[in-house]
């Protein structure tokens, strides 16, 4: 029979690296907990109309990479590929504005994105996912990317660049729009196919097309900037002096967009120069207007999403430190068969005090135990048989080599 691989896109998170991701989650939890956000779980799977609603119909997550099917009752499924929408969802559904605002909210979990898979690009990954919602004020939006950078600072990560942008309102970025379509029109049969059908449906996505005709044309294209409205350029105006004023290192980027209109003003990402062409971090922004699109009232929020991969990734490039790898207390090495009941009993008493311990069960040499103590345990605890007989243990600190005889009440307590 042939063997059954994991799906193209996912990972296996083996032992030997679940203690980073345990390391980068405890290092966000002390982050979100300073910034005042609490926790939220929500489902894996939505009804898909969530997402074409509140993701949008014209951009790549919808068009091309949603895992969508019918469950069981015929109901069209989509596991989630983000989650903004799932928490303005939320939101809306459990009448948060009716609490005080506003609310913050924080979640790491798995998104689904049927791409196609690369360094720092699969098809589940896990994001931290930041949202604050309910507050028009331009210092939330502030708190957000200071957010993701204290983040990323506690994580001791390098060389990150923030860009930002504003991609205004329903007010002005319809102008723009037409603006930028002027300056387009001419160059129409120089751009890509896909940024040809963007046209029309969603011009400012060509501003972020990769592809280097399409990057040359929009090099000289106007600026979002240059057109904002009074209110969005005075929101701006406020995001930047704060940002000043945090002596963050900030790169306005005129092509930074995210083409739905119900993205507003701030929208910025984080850039690491340490992960090749998938190289942004994190990706985030103001959703002034997701609330009605998902058929719910008017409500501001603001979040950012960052790829916990891509994070881990950048530290390995980095060497930056994930705290120190988990070991065992102690792990008992046995002489022989009639030790090994003795060993399980000690184990139990040595867990049960909180001692976290291990030992052998394939009747291994000493030689071997005592090395395999070395590699997962801060001491041995030899049981031959001499220590049975005189009901003592042989207590060996693997870092200095150093060896004592113990009761049972002292051992327990020096490994305490
Ligand atoms: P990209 O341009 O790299 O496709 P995106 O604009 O699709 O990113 P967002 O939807 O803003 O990304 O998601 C926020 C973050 O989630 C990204 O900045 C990245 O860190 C991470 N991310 C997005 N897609 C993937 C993926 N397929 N695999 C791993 N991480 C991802
Ligand atoms: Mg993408």
């Amino acid at each position: 029979m042939s063997k059954i691989e994991a799906p193209r896109g996912t990972k296996d998170i083996l032992g030997d690296e679940s203690w980073k991701w345990a390391y980068v989650s405890h290092v966000a939890q002390g982050v979100v907990s300073d910034f005042g956000y609490k926790e939220i779980t929500l489902p894996i799977f939505e009804h898909t109309e969530l997402f074409h609603r509140g993701v949008g119909q014209t951009t790549d997550v919808v068009e091309k990479e949603m895992y969508t099917f019918l469950d069981k009752g015929g109901r069209s499924i989509t596991l989630r590929p983000e989650l903004t929408a799932s928490v303005m969802r939320s939101y809306l559904e459990h009448n948060m504005a009716r609490g005080s605002q506003p609310q913050k909210f924080w979640c790491i979990g798995p998104m689904f994105r049927y791409e196609r898979p690369q360094k720092g690009r699969y098809r589940q990954f896990v994001q931290l996912d930041i949202e604050a919602i309910g507050s028009r004020s331009p210092l939330l939006d502030v708190e957000i990317i200071d957010l993701s950078m204290e983040f990323y600072r506690r994580l001791g990560l390098k060389n990150l660049q923030v860009v930002l942008n504003s991609v205004g309102c329903p007010e002005c970025r319809p102008l723009y729009r037409k603006a930028l379509q002027d300056y387009l029109a001419p160059h129409m049969s120089e751009l890509c196919e896909s940024c040809q059908g963007r046209f029309d449906r969603n011009p400012l996505r060509i501003l972020d097309c990769k592809n280097p005709a399409c990057k040359a044309i929009t090099e000289n294209a106007p600026s979002i900037l240059d057109n904002l409205c009074d209110d969005c350029k005075s929101h701006f105006a406020t995001v930047m002096k704060a940002l000043e004023k945090l002596g963050a290192d900030i790169k306005l980027d005129k092509r930074l967009v995210r083409g739905l209109d119900y993205y507003t003003k701030t929208a910025f990402e984080i850039l690491s120069g340490d992960l090749g062409s998938q190289n942004a971090v994190c990706g985030g922004g103001r959703y002034d207007h997701l609330a009605e699109a998902i058929g719910g009232a008017p409500t501001p929020g603001v979040g950012f999403a960052s790829g916990l991969e891509r994070v881990i990734l950048t530290m390995e490039s980095q060497g930056a430190t994930f705290g120190k790898e988990p070991k065992n207390k102690a792990f008992i090495v046995t002489a022989d068969d009639n030790a090994l009941l003795e060993a399980a009993s000690l184990a139990n008493i040595l867990r049960t005090n909180h001692i976290a311990t291990d030992m052998d069960y394939m009747a291994r040499s000493m030689k071997t135990q005592v090395k395999a103590a070395a590699g997962t345990s801060d001491f041995a605890v030899i049981l031959g048989q001499d220590e049975i007989e005189k009901k003592f243990y042989t207590l060996k600190n693997m870092a200095t080599g150093e060896q004592e005889s113990l009761s049972l009440d002292a051992l327990i307590e020096k490994l305490k």
